[in-house]
This record gives C-alpha cells, structure tokens and sequence, in this order.
C-alpha cells in the first residue's frame, strides 16, 4: 500500500473531484420516458391513475392491506398523527432526522424523547416504556439509517397501555424485520419517504403503509380534509403525490431488490476494510433482520482512533471526500425543540451524536470509491498525531 500523506497535512488529495455523498438510484429507461409523456399530453398531473396504480403495487410488494401515496413522509406523520386524534405526549428518540420531532410540533404534541440502544442505534423498548407518562398518546419508532426498530417490544408496550405506535420509515423501504416480514406492516403506520437521499428514491414523495380504514382517511386529510363533496370533515393539507413521482416509482420498484443488494454489498465492504481500524464502530443490525443502509454510519472513538470525529471529517473533506455527522445536533438539543421537556438524560444519543460519522453510499457506487474512502480513512489513521496537532 501506498503510503500516502493526507490532503490535510500538505498531501495530495486522493481525488481530484469532489465525490458525492449520495446520489438517486433511478430507473432512466424509455418506458419511463414514454409514460412521462403520455401524462403531461393528459393533463393528469397529480394524484392520477399512475399514483392510484403505484399505491397498489406497494401494498403487493410489501403485503399491507392497503398504501396511500403522499407528497412527503413529513406531511406522511403529520396527517397519521392528525388522523389518530393524538392529544398529548408522544415518546421518540432524539437520535433521529428533524422531521420525526417537527411532525409531533405542527400537530401540538409534546415530544417526549427516549434514550436508543447503543449498538442498535434504534428506540430502546426499555428506555421508550419508562419515558411513557399518564400523557403519553402514542410511541414514534424510527428504523434509523434503514435498520428495523424492535418493533416487537416496543408495540407491546404501547398495547399495554391501549396507544399506538406510529413507525417514521423514512430511512426503511425494503427492509425485514427479525421474523423475515416487510418493514411497512408494523404498528399503526409506517411512513415511508421517497425523497432525493432515501434509498428508494422518487424525487419527493411518501408512502404510508397501513390498514384499510385509516387509509382512507388519508386520502381525504391529503386532500385538504375534503371528502369530495367541499365539506371538509377535519383538518387537512395539500399532501398529493405527483403523478411523476408515481411513475419513477413504478419502474423502479422492480428493481429496487437488486439496487439494494448491492448496496448492502458495499456496506458490507466497508465494514470488512473499515473493521480492522481501531477507534471504528457500526451500527448493529438485529439478527435476522436487514438493513437498507440508507446511511453508513461510523462511529470514531477518537481514544483508540487518535483523532475526533470532528477532525477525522475535515481530513475527509480535504481529500475530497464529502461526510455528514447524522444525527447531530440531536432533536433534544436543536433550537425548534426548546420548548420541549429538558429533563431526560440521553447518554447513549449524546454519545453517538459526538461520533458518528455519514461516509458515501448510493445503490449504484462503483466499488472502487469504497476502496478509495477506505484507503482515505486508512491514511488519516496512519497520520493521526500530527492531524491531531491540527485541533490543537
Ligand atoms: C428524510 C426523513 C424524513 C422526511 O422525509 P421527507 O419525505 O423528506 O419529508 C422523516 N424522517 C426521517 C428519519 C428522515 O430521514
């Protein structure tokens, strides 16, 4: 191996373009093309038969009983949660994206958070069912960076106490929990996102999997409450899927299953290179279960690795190599959340928040810039102290 001085110390970088941290697996085909242009000749834009068809194909795929398509997973969990009639707390974790949280905010609900586990990064059972109070209406799961929650446990603590759970699937379209089982026919809800950075990605759109009778009121609560007739029954929103939307959508869902393997092929690459460095820590999946990898996720633990995270990413940076620090800062400690209740202790989201570290990833990512991050990583390792100078 090339023993190479990294870009941040005077070095060459080990690219000369920036690298991007994720990019949109799409299906580009003419098919595709052929049906964008048969729907703008119809004037059928939005909430049309390419939607209507793309609900059922992924309520096939993941085998719900029914799926309503959304402009968004946020406008997703904030009608779920409108439609459930939630007054209240709701317990979450901290250690999730924005939207999570803000769904409770833009429905009155006061946020609750829970400590995750440390290996799985996920709602700890334990943790969610002692932050549940005489208030608590519902419990919010995320299957974080695309791993499934432990949604066994955690639904039969909100049965217990007769309340939902409400699952934020964003990061988990194609996923397995434990039992072998789609992600999408847990809870109440989930709610899918089909955004730019998901894994199964649309251009902006949502997916709430879930049964036939709150179906149905979504799909009046996405069209401003109105069941048809101009008499709006109850609060809703503009929460349409394009019709554009629903045709990438349909093409790529058959291939999504051979995108994701290989995804799951290369993070699995990753963690075979990246797992002899001291300092490195992953994510654990549950046994049996699959991720999506929607992120892969590092965790630097700058005693054994020489340098802070924080370092580790500008070193990164100086090599061309773009990173994000999901999920920092966490909900509790983000400004919109201030008037959330500050008296919980959340050791594990603080500690992850202080060390996790988003490499690239996308389905389609030549294997040869997971070699390239790698060899980065290997370098800045190797270099450590006088790196380290650098922060001092
Ligand atoms: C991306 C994301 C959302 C929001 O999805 P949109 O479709 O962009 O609204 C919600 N929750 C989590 C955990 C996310 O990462």
């Amino acid at each position: 191996m090339t023993r190479r001085v990294p870009a941040i110390v005077g070095g060459e970088p080990i690219r000369p373009d920036l690298m991007r941290l994720v990019s949109p697996t799409l299906e580009v085909g003419d098919p595709v093309i052929e049906d964008i242009r048969a729907m703008l000749a119809s004037g059928e834009i939005t909430n049309g038969r390419h939607v209507a068809a793309f609900e059922r194909q992924v309520a096939e795929y993941l085998g719900v009983p029914d799926v309503v398509a959304v402009s968004s997973a946020t406008a997703g969990l904030m009608m779920v949660l409108r439609c459930l009639g939630l007054s209240g707390e709701v317990v979450l974790p901290s250690f999730t994206f924005i939207a999570s949280g803000q769904a409770l905010l833009w429905n009155g609900l006061d946020p609750v958070f829970a400590d995750v586990g440390a290996a799985t990064y996920t709602l700890d059972p334990e943790r969610a069912d002692a932050a549940m109070g005489s208030r608590c209406a519902a419990l919010l799961a995320v299957h974080t960076f695309g791993s499934p929650c432990d949604i066994a446990a955690l639904t039969a603590s909100a049965t217990a106490r007769g309340i939902p759970v409400v699952v934020d699937a964003a990061h988990g379209f194609g996923a397995r929990y434990p039992d072998g089982t789609n992600v999408g026919g847990g809870g109440t809800a989930e709610v899918f996102s089909l955004s730019p950075t998901k894994p199964f990605a649309v251009g902006e759109g949502g997916l709430v999997a879930t049964g036939r009778d709150l179906a149905a009121e979504l799909r009046i609560a996405r069209n401003y409450g109105n069941p048809g007739n101009y008499d709006s029954l109850f609060l809703g929103l503009n929460g349409r899927m394009l019709e554009v939307s629903a045709i990438i959508g349909r093409y790529g869902l058959p291939e999504l299953p051979s995108w994701l393997r290989r995804r799951r092929r290369l993070a699995q690459r990753y963690r075979d290179n990246l797992g002899r460095l001291p300092g490195i820590g992953f994510q654990h999946i549950p046994a049996g279960a699959q991720s999506v990898h929607k992120d892969f996720v590092v965790t630097v633990e700058a005693s054994a690795f020489g340098l802070h995270r924080d370092l580790v990413a500008a070193a990164l940076a100086a090599e061309n190599i773009p990173t994000r620090t999901y999920f920092a800062p966490p909900l509790h400690r983000q400004t919109s959340f201030r008037a959330t209740r500050k008296d919980v202790e959340l050791p594990v989201t603080d500690w992850l928040a202080a060390r996790t570290l988003t490499l690239p990833l996308y389905s389609h990512m030549p294997e040869a810039l997971v070699d390239q991050v790698c060899e980065a990583i290997h370098g800045i390792h190797r270099h450590a102290e006088r790196i380290a100078e650098l922060g001092r």
